[in-house]
């Protein structure tokens, strides 16, 4: 994955996305002879704060090193990667109870980008301001049991990383990229199957389904008897089939050897310390937390902490009105509903936590009604306004007073006397229509439960004048 940087790992250029072709290279990243590389600090934290929340051993001593081959998206005819000593080994993340070890994480340089002409196939481009950019890989051991299993494993795996801000993790970006690992064996065997990796899956959907595909052909191969030959397999995203990449006599040599214009590197303990301060509480114990705390079901603190900014949010909201269980229920089916509707990110709305608790409050008071509160809720997010400002300017607070509402409901039943008689005569959608016009006649301002009870209470009086 792309680290969260706002610099190259080996150089100062900038890593924003979606720039120009070619506008953010030097040449370090273009691999010109005789620059020299100069590690990214905040790269190398990210990376042991990675490390960190995956219950990894950091490596005190770790170097960078020459992964070299050759291909027209990388410049120096080698990445600058790490083998043997990477930057943490031996950690674990837990998927429904079950402990999936994390073998290592490593830290690289990424590659340029091809740009292939689709249409003619005459010509190919490279912009080379990926060229360079940190790339963190994080290798799992081989306990992941089940297609299902990766998915959430992937689906845990970004929840923390994107928590702790190491990478936004945004598969359509590139961000996040996965290549995944599959063998089959029969229950009697001790060892593993022979592998097959499986690259260009671009959702976690998508690796479900192509380790499905991956794990029936296997099991039918080898319950024909044919044996596996290993080999790299891509995706097709249009079939939904894997097809034969490259098999093993194709493989590279990468004539591995260390970095000579980078220094092997020394992490202290106290540059540890200082980043494990900062990280924080990590997604698994805050969705805890919040169902201790707050006494919510585990479903609602699961989707309430599903995103730093989400959780931070309900806190904050929380903060302003404690009702929490309330908060939770119109940040998560009114607000985020809203926010994926207008595909708008939590922090930029201008709904703040202040404004959804006043809502929340005015709606739990009866001060307005609900349904008034989810067309405030509506109106603020474009305008911004403070909602009890809104409800006051407006004069949409709710009626309540049970004199002024019996006086609405008779006023109406004088003027629709055919709704009583269907009414009577069994039609009973005639009180939905009664409800309506009376709702309509106090501009939805009426209180629905008490319009309700009293329209009840008229109609069976005149069903008891009608059987004297
Ligand atoms: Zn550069």
């Amino acid at each position: 994955m792309e680290l969260l940087t706002d610099s190259k790992m080996f150089c100062g250029c900038s890593t924003q996305f979606g720039r120009p072709p070619n506008t953010q290279v030097c040449p370090v990243c273009l691999g010109l002879p005789g620059a020299l590389p100069v590690a990214n600090k905040k790269a190398i934290e990210l990376g042991i704060k990675t490390a960190i929340a995956l219950n990894c051993r950091i490596n005190n001593n770790f170097l960078f090193v020459r992964k070299s081959y050759f291909y027209p998206d990388l410049p120096k005819n080698f990445q600058i990667s790490q083998y043997r000593d990477p930057i943490a080994v031996k950690g674990h993340l837990y998927v429904d109870d079950k402990s999936i070890g994390i073998a290592r994480i490593h830290l690289e340089e990424d590659t340029g980008k091809l740009i292939h002409d689709e249409k003619t196939g005459l010509w190919s481009c490279i912009d080379f301001n990926r060229s360079g950019i940190p790339l963190m890989e994080i290798v799992t051991e081989p306990e992941i049991s089940s297609p299902e299993e990766a998915e959430k494993f992937l689906e845990k795996l970004k929840r923390i990383i994107s928590y702790i801000g190491v990478s936004d993790c945004i598969m359509e970006e590139g961000s996040l990229r996965c290549d995944a690992n599959i063998s089959v064996r029969k229950t009697s065997d001790d060892k593993l199957g022979t592998k097959i990796e499986v690259k260009n899956m671009n959702s976690f959907r998508a690796v479900r389904r192509a380790l499905a595909f991956e794990e029936k052909r296997l099991i039918e191969l080898v319950d024909k008897g044919i044996s596996v030959q290993q080999e790299t397999r891509l995706w097709n995203e249009q079939l939904q089939i894997t097809q034969g990449m490259r098999t093993k006599e194709e493989a590279h040599d990468y004539r591995y050897f260390p970095e000579p214009d980078l220094l092997p590197f020394n992490i202290t303990e106290d540059f540890i310390y200082k980043i494990r301060s900062e990280i924080g509480e990590l997604p698994d114990d805050r969705e805890k937390r919040f169902q201790k705390d707050y006494n919510l079901s585990s479903y609602d603190s699961k989707i309430l902490t599903s995103k730093k900014s989400i959780a931070d949010y309900f806190e904050n909201a929380v903060s302003f009105y404690n009702k929490p269980k309330l908060i939770g229920n119109w940040l998560q089916t009114e607000l985020l509903g809203l926010l994926k509707e207008n595909h708008c990110d939590i922090v930029e709305c201008k709904i703040t936590p202040e404004f959804l608790a006043k809502i929340v409050k005015m709606v739990d008071e009866k001060i307005i009604s609900n349904n008034t509160g989810k067309i405030i809720l509506r109106e603020i997010f474009s305008t911004g306004q403070d909602p009890e400002i809104l409800v006051r300017d407006k004069n949409l607070v709710q009626i309540t007073d049970e004199e002024e509402i019996e006086k609405l409901v008779q006023e109406v039943l004088e003027q629709y006397p055919q709704a009583i008689s269907d009414y009577r005569s069994g039609k009973i959608q005639a009180f939905g229509f009664l409800m309506g016009q009376i709702m309509k006649k106090s501009n939805n301002k009426a209180n629905p439960g008490i319009v309700k009870q009293f329209l009840q209470k008229e109609l069976s009086k005149n069903m008891d004048r009608e059987k004297e």
